[in-house]
């Protein structure tokens, strides 16, 4: 043997076990002879290439063996032939192919095996080094909450060598005098490591964990209840009205309603027809005629199904004679195509002829294309097919484009009112989340007169609720496909899916057609397929759903918060929602902006918790990219980034803790009503929740303090200095000496589920800064654009 190279030992039993299975297979081989013929160009060293070969037959296969070369594993038959992978230089195989051994793909070039190498080595690197680094261990949050069901123990910790698999985390604590222990899972999102954590029924509520790391670090922290920061609310007005929700609604039902509580409420009420049309629930009438995907010609009403399309009739027929030729023929309603035949009167048109003609001759009534981009080269097939669009809904179910209607509560509604957007069903087959608009409306229409606190947020507040953003794509999931996402618009063209059998397929998904953040613009979690659930549209803001929600953010420049509710899931999250291919996140809010986000969300989460206990749990709260995945295009993001408005995404439906089987159960996109009327109850606290936010947000007039720690003064050695503010507000600093701006940096956080970053002094310094509240608030009344020098400053001496 004068193989020069081997990729390892496996060939070892692998070329036996090859062997007797050849043998087998092609019979006595005989045994393979060592003594090998010495071609010139083996001295030069080649590459060694992974290959599959097909054998005609024994002799080839001896050939194979005589040569030496050892088959791998991966021998199988087909068609009468043997296909075997063998590894082998290119002028060993140019050999093999002499003896009419047919070559076929290269499985691995020893390029791509030492790339392999490289990549392995590279993370046993990473890791290698990380472990030797010193190991920083933060408990990122140690919580307990109380549900419906049971009491837990949540635990996010993050190491500075987390990221790799080596490093293991285990928790201790106490629960009724007994030590319990438990080991944290990692989790990583897209190769970013994000932290470790767990999630436990507990018996006791222990009052601090400890997590030690197989690394060296241990971190103990108190154990605090989730959502308890802030003060539980007093008891509610005995007579305060809710729960007007008594099945889920069609957008018929949601219609109706609207326009009764608008006419009873005329006050307090009004509706506004968007102006952007839907494409109606409506399609043309089709059939696919024909079997099999080069004899198929798809056939499409040009008008609407309900315009005339249905009922259709088109007819292939044999015109049963020797050089016919290829025939279209209309009758009023059915249209007849006599397909050509030859000299012995077998039938002659394919598809593609019967496409044409159809295209020629019909053209008023229908168009044809072949199936999905087929080139249509078989023969037509004798069919005959009534046209439908399918749709089962009833009659008086409007097939027109329908106004999207807004509801729009407030006693002053002329824009001088802080505004509050509430959206649902994007997604058609979330049925519960029109359910909490409704109720939220009613419950403040029907609160206002005799509850202070609601005629205090109706008259305070300019609030905007849409019920049903995407009113097609409900009709259809009511009446004929329930798991219906997006809305009903085809984009296949006649080169795809548009056939009538991917009509459950078609749709934009109006929660992705959005132009921040942008699949279009390289962001990930959005698809370009027609025919993905996640489909973000031929160009961002194509579909009039998503135009009216941009429309109504541009028409009322007063909304400042929004709420994008979504089912199932038991989130709750806000921007950054979209992330790049290197996991690079749209920008993060300020330092100041996240406290906000997550001190509002601690309001709204005690609302809904208030209902029925449930809890929404803190794995499941957060920057979207955090705790679930990046949407491109989605509309939170659009609201934020375009609009600078704090928008939320509601997931609601939260999973179901079953203490028998010690297991969260999900409950779906459509669950028994009766648990979704217990949801659309207790998100509706949930969006009055908002409301308050928003409510204390206008009522903010007391600008931020803030202070730095350590202060100013002489420091031997560097220092981190951190900002403490007296609300949520966002910092923006220098250090070089310059007055602050808004064009500052602004202090961020210092990582995903960090707290606020520190700026490292490690030279004399001066921090110049000065801190911005949500509601625009600025510390001291500094003007950032003027010529005044009243922001804080400090010199940090470092000896
Ligand atoms: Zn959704």
């Amino acid at each position: 043997m004068k193989r020069k190279k081997h990729w390892g030992g496996k060939f070892g039993i692998l070329s036996v076990i090859a062997v007797l299975f050849v043998s087998v297979l092609f019979g006595s081989l005989g045994s393979p002879t060592s003594a090998e013929p010495e071609p010139a160009e083996r001295i030069v060293e080649e590459e060694l290439l992974h290959v599959q070969l097909e054998v005609p037959n024994a002799d080839a296969a001896m050939k194979i063996m005589e040569m030496g070369i050892e088959f791998d594993h991966g021998i199988h038959e087909h068609d009468g032939v043997y296909e075997v992978e063998v590894t082998a230089t290119p002028s060993e195989l140019r050999q093999l192919e002499t003896y009419g051994i047919e070559v076929h793909e290269v499985l691995m070039t020893e390029k791509q095996w030492n790339e392999r190498i490289a990549e392995m080595n590279a993370v046993l690197e990473r890791n290698e080094s990380a472990i030797l680094s010193e190991e920083r261990l933060q408990i990122l949050r140690a919580n307990h909450y109380t549900n419906q069901s049971a009491s837990f123990l949540y635990v996010e910790a993050k190491s500075s060598v987390g990221a790799s698999s080596s490093t293991a985390l285990t928790a201790t604590w106490t629960e009724n005098g007994v030590e319990k222990s438990a080991t944290l899972a990692r989790r990583s999102d897209y190769g970013e490591y994000l932290y470790h954590w767990f999630e436990l029924p507990v018996e006791e509520i222990p009052t601090s964990v400890t997590i030690t790391s197989n690394q060296g670090a241990t971190a103990t922290s108190p154990v605090e209840e989730w959502l308890g920061g802030v003060p539980k609310p007093g008891k509610p007005n005995p007579h305060y009205v809710s729960d007007f929700i008594d099945s889920y609604m069609t957008p018929t039902q949601i219609n109706e309603r609207i326009d009764q509580l608008a006419a009873e409420f005329p006050d307090l009420m009004e509706v506004i027809q968007m102006p952007y049309k839907t494409n109606g629930y409506r399609r043309h009438a089709q059939a696919t005629m024909g079997g099999f995907t080069n004899t198929a010609v798809v056939v499409s009403s040009i008008v609407w199904g309900h315009e005339g399309g249905n009922g259709m009739e088109v007819e292939f027929v044999n015109p049963g004679g020797a050089n016919s030729p290829l025939t279209v023929s209309v009758d009023e309603n059915k249209i007849t195509v006599s397909l050509a035949t030859n000299a012995a009167g077998a039938l002659t048109s394919t598809a593609r002829d019967v496409v044409n003609a159809l295209n020629n001759q019909a053209g008023d009534l229908v168009s044809a294309n072949t199936y999905r981009g087929n080139t249509g080269g078989g023969i037509a097939q004798v069919w005959s097919s009534t046209l439908t669009d399918g749709l089962n809904g009833p009659e008086y179910v409007s097939r027109e484009p329908a106004t999207v209607k807004a509801i729009r509560i407030g006693k002053k509604k002329d824009g001088s009112k802080p505004g509050v957007l509430g959206y649902a069903q994007e997604h058609a087959r979330e049925w519960v989340t029109p359910l909490v608009v409704m109720e939220t409306a009613e419950r403040l229409l029907r609160n206002y007169a005799h509850d202070a606190e609601t005629k205090k947020l109706v008259n305070s507040l300019d609030i905007f609720l849409i019920p049903m953003v995407n009113p097609d794509g409900a009709n259809y999931s009511f009446y004929d496909y329930n798991m219906q996402r997006r809305n009903m618009t085809n984009h296949c063209g006649p080169d795809g899916a548009n056939d009538f059998g991917a009509r459950s397929a078609w749709g934009v998904d109006l929660n992705r057609n959005h132009s921040v953040g942008s699949i279009h613009d390289g962001f990930i979690g959005a698809s370009l397929s027609c025919t993905s659930d996640t489909y973000a549209g031929p160009e961002p803001t194509s579909e009039p759903e998503s135009r009216n929600i941009v429309w109504l953010a541009d028409q009322y420049e007063n909304i400042n918060f929004g709420m994008n509710i979504h089912s199932h899931g038991g989130y709750f999250m806000w921007s950054p929602g979209a992330y790049d291919a290197n996991r690079e996140t749209l920008p993060r809010p300020s330092a100041g902006e996240e406290a906000f986000y997550w001190g509002a969300s601690e309001h709204i989460l005690n609302r809904i918790q208030e209902h029925r206990g449930t809890v929404i749990q803190p794995t499941r709260t957060g920057p979207i990219p955090d705790v679930l995945y990046s949407a491109a295009g989605n509309s939170a993001d659009y609201l934020w980034y375009e609009k600078g408005i704090y928008t939320w995404n509601f997931e609601v439906g939260a999973p179901l803790w079953n203490p028998a089987t010690n297991r969260w159960v999900s409950v779906g996109f459509q669950p028994p009503f009766e648990e979704g009327h217990e949801e659309a109850l207790e998100f509706a606290n949930g969006l009055i929740g908002l409301f308050e936010v928003a409510y204390q947000h206008g009522k903010d007039k007391q600008p931020p303090r803030s202070t730095i720690n350590p202060g100013k003064g002489t420091y031997k050695g560097p220092v981190e200095v951190s900002f403490e503010t007296s609300e949520p507000a966002t910092i923006y600093y220098t250090i070089d000496g310059s007055r602050p701006t808004f064009e500052s940096p602004k202090l961020g956080l210092s990582g995903t589920r960090e707290p606020a970053e520190k700026l490292l002094i490690n030279e004399t310094t001066t921090i110049n800064w000065f801190s911005v509240d949500p509601a625009g608030n600025v510390e001291k009344n500094y003007n950032p654009s003027g010529n005044g020098n009243n922001f804080n400053s400090a010199k940090i001496t470092i000896k």
